[in-house]
């Protein structure tokens, strides 16, 4: 049974391999195909999704025929939107309210879990095992710095893959579900350790792993990276490759990072409605898109496609591989730039040429009179010119007055003076003139709430007063 497993997992990467190069128009084919029948599943097993998709005509439908959906359509109508009858919300929320149940499957056959909450209500997600082979797959097939062939399946059959995941904290979160279900056939490639940063032996347990692959949130990154730079950690020479998942690493860390850990640091952008959605390109240090098993649309308010190259106001993400839970044209708001160039590397996949955090984290600057929201990536361009800084923090008590922390990286000496300058001079060049604007240079700059996610933006007041 095991080995049969291993074998399918093993031949499931290799064909994901194959079709991340292969033309867009068979892509683009298969990624149809998929989207009816999940369309079709849908519409045959939720009680809920066949009334929205009534319409919906599925030998003909184009995904921009499908209505959109949001988190909170999804969370009102749950019980219904499934298109299995044997999990019910109140089960959910009671298999959470016990500690004990995690790392097991719901009913023997589901894996729960939710999100953090901290845009609104936690979403409860429910997946089957089998999506995260899909993951993991896609993973060794196309998120790995060495091509993937059959010399390196075998090899990797004999040498594992020392994967450290490191998460904020325990909970039945996401990215830490797919650690917990791996599939068998996947154990044999790779061997997980998942640790998270409240954890009190961290850097020991991580210096006797000695793994070769790193998987964490920028704000841990920045704690390892602390660790290593006071010489309390030392990774050897064993790291291969870091990913960063769910939170923004600046330019500067980047590249001191790749020094200080001795390996490429690569992004992954995905959420818990879709784990898999990308893979980091070595190349471009982009993302692709893994659109043979997911769509990702940048969109603006109004739902509308934006071109590559622009910064888009929210995204649409569709996964084409859970079939218990459909996430169908669902909004998203993070704000996505997709790369207008095609990528130098091998892969035909679509690329993303920039996250640029949540349309939720504004700051607010008038402009004649009129207060406006303003996305940080202006104060960040200011910023991210010196290199040295490892983290920034925009503190927002009035209208009129913007304080930003930034912290240096390792004994870097910043001067607070000159980029308080660079700031109001960026701001100055998008017409946000009124603004008075402090710089603080601190040794930290971590999460008040711990387990939580760092917020670079925080705003205390009230904007409409
Ligand atoms: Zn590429």
């Amino acid at each position: 049974m095991e080995l049969w497993e291993t074998l399918r997992f093993g031949a499931r990467a290799l064909l994901l391999k194959s079709m991340s190069t292969a033309s867009p128009e068979r892509i683009a084919h298969k990624q149809l195909s998929r989207l009816r029948r999940l369309v079709a599943h849908a519409k045959e097993n939720s009680p809920y999704l066949a009334e929205k998709y009534a319409g919906v005509d599925l030998d003909t439908c184009q995904l921009e025929d499908l209505p959109t959906c949001d988190k909170s359509e999804v969370m009102e109508n749950f019980d219904r939107w499934l298109t299995v009858d044997d999990v019910k919300q109140d089960e959910v929320e009671a298999f959470f309210d016990n500690d004990a149940n995690l790392g097991k499957l719901f009913k023997d056959r589901y894996v729960l879990s939710h999100t953090s909450g901290s845009t609104g209500q936690p979403l409860l997600l429910v997946k089957s095992p089998i999506d995260f082979e899909l993951m993991f797959a896609l993973q060794a097939a196309r998120g790995h710095r060495t091509s993937l062939d059959l010399k390196e399946m075998i090899t990797r059959f004999t040498e594992p893959v020392r994967l450290a995941a490191v998460t904020l904290k325990p909970g039945f979160f996401p990215s830490g579900s797919a650690f917990q279900y791996m599939p068998d056939g996947v154990r044999n490639f790779i061997d997980v350790l998942q640790l998270s940063l409240n954890d009190e032996n961290l850097i020991a347990r991580l210096e006797e792993f000695q793994p070769t692959h790193l998987t964490t949130y920028a704000s841990i990154l920045h704690e390892l990276a602390r660790a290593v730079e006071s010489g309390e950690l030392d990774f050897g020479d064993h790291l291969e490759q870091v990913v960063n998942i769910s939170e923004k690493l600046m330019a500067g860390p980047r590249k001191r990072y790749q020094e200080l850990f001795g390996a490429p640091v690569l992004d992954d952008y995905g959420m818990g409605e879709c784990l898999f959605l990308t893979s980091g390109c070595m190349t471009s240090r982009g993302m692709h898109v893994n659109s043979d098993w997911a769509i990702l649309e940048v969109v603006d308010d109004d739902n509308r496609p934006v071109p590559s190259g622009e910064r888009g106001s929210k995204i649409l993400l569709t996964n084409l591989a859970n079939r218990i839970q459909p996430f169908i044209r669902y909004e998203v708001g993070d704000i996505v730039v997709m790369a207008s160039e095609h990528c130098d590397c091998e892969v035909t996949l679509p690329l993303i040429a920039e996250i640029e955090g949540r349309n939720s984290e504004l700051f607010y600057a008038k402009v004649d009179g009129q207060l406006r929201p303003v996305h940080p990536a202006i104060v960040e361009q200011a910023i991210g010119q010196t290199m040295e800084v490892r983290e920034y923090q925009i503190v927002q008590d009035e209208p009129e007055r913007l304080q930003v922390k930034i912290e240096p990286i390792g004994s870097a000496a910043l001067d607070a003076d000159q980029v308080r300058q660079e700031v109001l001079e960026e701001l100055k060049g998008e017409g946000f003139n009124e603004l008075d604007v402090q710089v603080e240079v601190v040794d930290r700059l971590v999460s008040d709430d711990q387990g939580s996610k760092f917020k670079r933006v925080i705003t205390n007041f009230e904007p409409d007063q």
